[in-house]
Formats: C-alpha cells, sequence, structure tokens
C-alpha cells in the first residue's frame, strides 16, 4: 500500500471549524477549503461521496478522489479514473458537485487527472474491509506495469482467489465479467455462493 499518494485514510466526518483537515492523509489537500457556512470543509464533503457502481465506498476509500483545493472563490476537486473510459466517471463528477451544492459550494469544479494512472492498490483497508463485509471480494495487489499508457487488463489471473463469506481459498471463475467491467463473477465450491471480485489494475 505505498503507492503514489499511498492510502488515502477517509476524512473524518467531525464537523470541524478550522480550514485543517489531517484526516485526509495529506493525499487530499483540504486548505482554506472551508464552506460558507464555515463547518465542513468540501474535502470533507467530496470524502462522504460514494461510488456509483460500488456504494457500499467512498471515492476517497477506492483512491478516485485525489485532492480538493481552494481556487480564487471556490473549489476544485481532483479525481482520477479508475479506468479510461469508465462509465461511471459522468455520475462520479456529477455526485460531487451535487454534494458540494448542497454543502454551499456554489462554485465548484472537478478536475481530472490521468498520471499517475489509477490502481486498486489506492484502495484504502477501510474500503477493502467495506468490499469484504459486502460480499465483494476486494483486489489483491496490482501487477507491476512500465511507465507509459497502461493496458487495460481484465482477464483472469493466476493467484486464487478467496472467497469473501468462508474464506475458502480455490474458487472458481463463473464470468468474466460482473455487475461492472471491473469485477468478474466468481464461485466459491465450498459455500456454493457466488460472488463478485474486484480485478487488480
Ligand atoms: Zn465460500
Amino acid at each position: 500500500m505505498s503507492a503514489p499518494g499511498g492510502e488515502l485514510r477517509s476524512a473524518s466526518l467531525a464537523m470541524v471549524s478550522t480550514a485543517e483537515s489531517q484526516g485526509l492523509g495529506g493525499v487530499v489537500s483540504a486548505a482554506e477549503s472551508q464552506g460558507p457556512a464555515g463547518v465542513v470543509s468540501a474535502a470533507e464533503v467530496a470524502a462522504t461521496v460514494t461510488d456509483p457502481e460500488l456504494p457500499m465506498v467512498t471515492l476517497a476509500e477506492l483512491g478516485i478522489l485525489r485532492e480538493v483545493r481552494q481556487t480564487g472563490d471556490g473549489v476544485e476537486v481532483t479525481i482520477t479514473p479508475t479506468y479510461s473510459g469508465c462509465p461511471a466517471m459522468e455520475a462520479i463528477r456529477a455526485d460531487l458537485l451535487r454534494a458540494l451544492r448542497r454543502a454551499g459550494y456554489e462554485n465548484a469544479g472537478v478536475r481530472t487527472q490521468l498520471a499517475p494512472a489509477w490502481t486498486t492498490d489506492w484502495i484504502s483497508a477501510e474500503g477493502r474491509a467495506k468490499l469484504a463485509a459486502a460480499g465483494i471480494s476486494p483486489p489483491g495487489p496490482a501487477p507491476r506495469r512500465a511507465a507509459g499508457p497502461v493496458p487495460l487488463r481484465l482477464g483472469a489471473r493466476e493467484e486464487p482467489i478467496a472467497c469473501p463469506r468462508c474464506g475458502e481459498r480455490q474458487t472458481e471463475r463463473l464470468a468474466a465479467f460482473g455487475a461492472t467491467a471491473c469485477r468478474e463473477l466468481r464461485r466459491c465450491p465450498a459455500c456454493r455462493e457466488p460472488f463478485e471480485h474486484v480485478k487488480e489494475i
């Protein structure tokens, strides 16, 4: 978990009256992003937004939310797409803007940052625990990749994938794709339950 930016600690949702937001672990910078009401920082608001395809985890826990900063009289949120062409990115952008506007940040923008490329290694420990609790097997270590364009590999992998329900190590793949392209459908021979696994990229 020492990818660029490392693990994005989930933001403390406690109401704060200062612009400090140490809870964001230095990846999301919250400098002076205090709301008009002076209560909840823009970084905290952004950190509560969940992923439309994996609603049990926040964008911060997934590592998609990279930075929240003050820009003149507004705030700018930086996100890194999970992979190019991910159909959820437009929904994510709209959800962030809606949440920020609701919190009083009328002048908010969302910027997309493509490099460094997102990797499943950026999913925080909290995010992985929430995936597992929802019956979705979290990704293992992402494959090492060279600099430059990152090919999206959504095929099978070699390492065994454990059942998120009973922990059985040897599970079988039923389909290359689950509910979304970033997941595959598997089945556990021990408890006989099907489950989805987030693929390593
Ligand atoms: Zn099982």
